[in-house]
């Protein structure tokens, strides 16, 4: 496995494949697990070469505690690459890309970014999509991969390379979970074990609304703020039902699989989301 850690010697070894090799791409900020060594193995899958990038980006986070406490394991993450049989791993600094004081890019989403992640974290996908078309154009994969567990961030870099009229194709792949039904999260390292069980709450409510689907949504959606109520070591952020595509609330259901319920919530200074397409 090659590590480069500036974006020049990176793209003199891209500029040595032939034209005809594929290139997969997952962006990461690092704390590999599962669920990002799933998104390396269906890149593997699919295309001949796999670039991961290890990279916290600074310009996502509107809050400066979750940056600094977000978890750094390099090392560690080098080997689980290296196991998973990932090619190619590009962890610059920041000043690799960025210049000095530079600020995330604006865009316009479509409203997209009008509730959840868009709403309670200000200017976060402004910040995601700064820094995933820095990437798309120093690697100009033909497929990137993101994960169903971000599930608005994988609408907005949908939207992002239509707007960057880029040519990769962005595919979605499914939630790796713990086995008490917990979404994989580098945030998880974040938490001890009993904690960890408390969280697993949230995917119990959305597998709620699966078994429930067929109760009106406004019912559900006030089940589940009660029982958050109720569970004092979980503070309840919100719970959405939104369109697939549009990321807008519904107050009805749609077509089967165009629904997501999405969830966020903290335990301690940790703050977790999760979500069920239905
Ligand atoms: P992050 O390092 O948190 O920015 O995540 C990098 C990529 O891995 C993103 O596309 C995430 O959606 C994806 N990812 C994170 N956790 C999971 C998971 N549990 N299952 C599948 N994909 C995930």
């Amino acid at each position: 496995m090659k590590i480069f850690k500036t974006k020049k010697n990176l793209n003199s070894y891209l500029s040595l494949f032939d034209k005809n090799i594929s290139v997969g791409f997952i962006p990461t900020m690092g704390a590999i697990h599962n669920g990002h060594l799933k998104l390396v193995q269906t890149s593997k899958n699919e295309c001949d070469k796999t670039i991961c990038s290890i990279f916290i980006n600074p310009t996502q986070f509107d809050n400066s505690e979750d940056f600094h406490n977000y978890p750094k394991t390099f090392n560690e993450d080098i080997k689980k690459l290296k196991e998973s049989k990932c090619d190619i791993v590009y962890a610059p600094n920041v000043l690799d890309l960025y210049k000095k004081n530079e600020k995330a890019k604006k865009y316009n989403f479509r409203k997209i970014d009008l509730f959840m992640e868009g709403k309670f974290r200000k200017n976060h996908f402004n910040g995601v999509a700064t820094i995933i078309e820095k990437l798309f154009k120093i690697i100009e994969p033909n497929k990137a991969y993101f994960g169903e567990k971000d599930i608005q961030q994988l609408q907005i870099i949908k939207n992002l390379v239509n707007q960057i009229n880029s040519k990769t194709t962005i595919v979605g792949v499914p939630t790796v979970r713990e086995k008490n039904g917990l979404a994989m999260s580098s945030r998880n390292k974040l938490l001890s074990n009993k904690e960890k069980e408390k969280a697993a709450m949230i995917y119990r409510c959305l597998n709620y609304c699966k078994k429930n689907r067929l109760q009106p949504i406004s019912k559900l959606k006030e089940y589940i703020i009660e029982k958050f109520k109720k569970t004092k070591e979980l503070d309840l952020e919100y719970i959405e039902f939104v369109s697939l595509n549009s990321m807008l609330p519904i107050k009805n259901w749609g077509e089967e699989k165009n629904n997501v319920v999405c969830i966020a919530a903290h335990i301690k200074k940790v703050r977790l989301i999760d979500n069920i397409i239905l």
